[in-house]
């Protein structure tokens, strides 16, 4: 390709970290504490990152790896993960590779050859794979510069994604004294904090901690009502982009997939029950392709490095908070603007608390489950900012009015929903306490049906005593009141609301009840518009859109012919630098944040003649 680049590892001088984070990534700068993290790892102590999701975590061991002497072992939970970093660190020109299990004989030897020369910057593993030990002995004479354990949430069983091989990860610190840990994580809570310190063996670790705020991610979440519909409007904002959508079973998930398809989006589904082929197939063409819906259980989604993921639709509640915040966390790594969209009802609430009772787990976590859950209807009721509240959740102050979620640019109005309260939760009290949502919101409209008749519930006073609100405004009303553990949902019989003690001052006009005024958002009530497609968002112009559309097409060649996912080659950030810069020689795209010495030589003469013919 023309210019005569050096190779990157000739020199010695790969010890300035700030130079080589230019060299290498071709970025201007560090980003929040990554300066610090990496200084601290280099001086060889023990280190835990907590940064949220698209912050930069790799880079805290990747850089540190390339500036230490030896080779350092990442601990990642998953192949593919693995792989994607691999792939990425090869076309920025470092060294690395990874061993698994099921990896072709060769490739392992070939990787375990380079490891034995000392070539080896870093090489990625599975928890199982260094808890056998062994490692350092395949090693060349550098040795071992540090341990990353990536994802280290899931040695915690707070974490979502607990895992047994993680807890054999405590002896690393024995297996290996004087070698720095470096645990990763974009789980903020401090019950899993206090867990990876303790598991990890590393009290002393200093600990750094970013703002958990994810600025570029708009929160929405809007009753549901015909949720396949709310979706395909929402959808029909993200035309051309690439997004996720989240389902709590394998049925829906193979549901909404269908229905989108018919309906002119592109989409492919993933859950853990799919034939092992196809979830590879529609996994990689997730990476792969520009513009299509994922749509999946929470199966899917570790290990997404995909940085220009624009959505992540929720139909069913999460687990939590923390899944809520790690699953729309998946969203808008390139730091470019994103949107976290759920449907929320009544019926996402008992289907969640049913799980969770009916599941096998100890009573002490089911109250713990319950809590969580508790938390997150409180989020998805809230009258305030939501990046206010769902940060408040992890211990971290916002002023609220972050003018980036949907209660701040559209706010909730409230009313005084004493009257109706007490009119809700009487005919919960009339009808027994034996009764679910459904049958006592036909009591209170007055509507005549088999069971109203046949339970004589026609002939009590509450029938038809709330008929100055339809179904859907009860509904609301009854799913505040459980957020409001005003009353509960018994399981066992088949979700009979019951009323809780709290309810006696609710009665006797002690507490007032202030309720939220629901906003339905439904199929043709948003207006879809040009300007919020695609690459209009990032505030391009008419004519930069046209040249970054041409150089995406070219991303997208080049990552055909060479089998490597689009961002891996340059992120869309990079590319909207190119189209709004044009630079016109390769030394001006070294300016450009991501263009690295390596991809400059690779790929910089195509771009540039790309570029070219776009503006001709
Ligand atoms: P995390 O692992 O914390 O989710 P990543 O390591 O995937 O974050 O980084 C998120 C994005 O930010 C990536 O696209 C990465 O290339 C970019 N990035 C990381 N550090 C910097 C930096 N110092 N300057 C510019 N971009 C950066
Ligand atoms: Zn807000």
């Amino acid at each position: 390709m023309g210019q005569q680049v050096r190779n990157i590892f000739d020199s010695s001088s790969d010890s300035n970290p700030l130079e080589v984070l230019r060299r290498v990534w071709g970025y201007q700068g560090f980003r929040g504490m990554q300066g610090d993290v990496v200084g601290n790892v280099m001086s060889g102590r023990d280190t835990l990152v907590l940064f949220p999701t698209g912050k930069g975590k790799s880079l805290c061991y990747q850089l540190p790896a390339i500036c230490m002497e030896g080779t350092a072992v990442v601990v990642s939970p998953l192949v593919a993960l693995m792989r994607d970093q691999v792939e990425e660190l090869k076309e920025l020109g470092v060294a690395a590779g990874a061993l698994w299990s099921e990896q072709p004989p060769a490739e392992a030897a070939e990787v375990k050859r380079r490891l034995r020369a000392g070539e080896m910057k870093l090489l990625y593993v599975t928890p199982e794979r260094i808890a056998a030990g062994g490692i350092q002995s395949m090693l060349g004479d550098g040795g071992l510069s540090l341990v990353a354990v990536d994802e280290a949430h899931c040695i915690s069983f707070w974490g979502n994604n607990f895992r047994k091989d993680y807890l054999a990860l405590g002896r690393l610190k024995e297996m290996y004294p004087g070698v720095p840990i470096v645990a990763v994580t974009a789980t903020a809570d401090p019950h899993t904090r206090k867990d990876i310190v303790r598991l990890l063996n590393i009290a002393e670790a200093e600990v750094f901690i970013d703002s958990f705020d994810r600025k570029n991610i708009s929160y929405e979440i809007i009753p549901r009502g015909n949720a396949k519909a709310q979706l395909l409007d929402f959808l029909k904002r993200h035309e051309g982009e690439s997004g996720i959508v989240y389902c709590l079973s394998r049925k829906k998930v193979e549901e909404t997939v269908e229905w989108l398809n018919e309906h002119g989006i592109r989409a492919k589904h993933y859950h853990a029950k799919l034939d092992p082929a196809l979830k590879a197939a529609n996994q990689d063409a997730f990476r792969m392709e520009e513009g299509l819906c994922l749509v999946a259980t929470v199966a899917f989604g570790m290990g997404i490095n995909k940085p220009n993921v624009r959505y992540v639709a929720h139909l069913d509640l999460p687990s939590s908070i923390e899944s809520y915040y790690q699953e729309t966390g998946r969203a808008g790594r390139d730091g470019l603007q994103a949107e976290a969209f759920m449907v929320f009802g009544m019926q996402d609430i008992v289907q969640r608390a049913r799980m969770i009772d009916e599941g096998d787990a100890s009573d002490q976590i089911k109250r713990i489950e319950r809590a969580k859950l508790n938390a997150l209807v409180g989020i998805c009721e809230t009258t305030a900012c939501r990046r206010q509240a769902i940060l408040g959740h992890f211990g971290e102050h916002h002023d609220g009015g972050c003018g980036n979620c949907d209660t701040c640019t559209k706010p909730i109005e409230t009313w005084d929903g004493t009257e109706a309260s007490i009119k809700a939760l009487a005919a919960i009290y009339r009808t027994g306490e034996r009764f679910g949502v459904g049958h006592v919101i036909d009591v209170l409209i007055g509507k005549v049906t088999d069971k109203t008749r046949r339970f004589g519930h026609v002939d009590l006073p509450v029938f038809g005593a709330g008929k100055e609100f339809n179904a859907a405004s009860w509904q609301s009303i009854y799913r505040q009141l459980l957020a409001l553990n005003l009353i509960r949902v018994e399981h066992d019989e088949f979700g009979a609301m019951k009323l809780q003690e709290a309810a006696a001052a609710v009665f006797r006009k002690e507490r007032p009840v202030t309720l939220r005024r629901d906003r339905m958002v439904s199929r043709g009530q948003r207006k879809t518009t040009e300007a919020s497609s695609y690459s209009s968002r990032s505030g391009l112009s008419a004519d930069d859109r046209e040249v970054f559309e041409v150089l995406r097409q070219e991303r997208l060649a080049i990552s055909r012919e060479l089998g490597v996912a689009p961002y891996v080659i340059f992120p869309d950030t990079t590319l909207i630098a190119f189209a709004t810069r044009r630079p016109r020689v390769l030394q001006d795209m070294l300016d450009i944040s991501g263009v690295g010495q390596t991809k400059l030589e690779r790929y910089g003469a195509r771009f540039l003649r790309a570029l070219r013919l776009a503006l001709q």
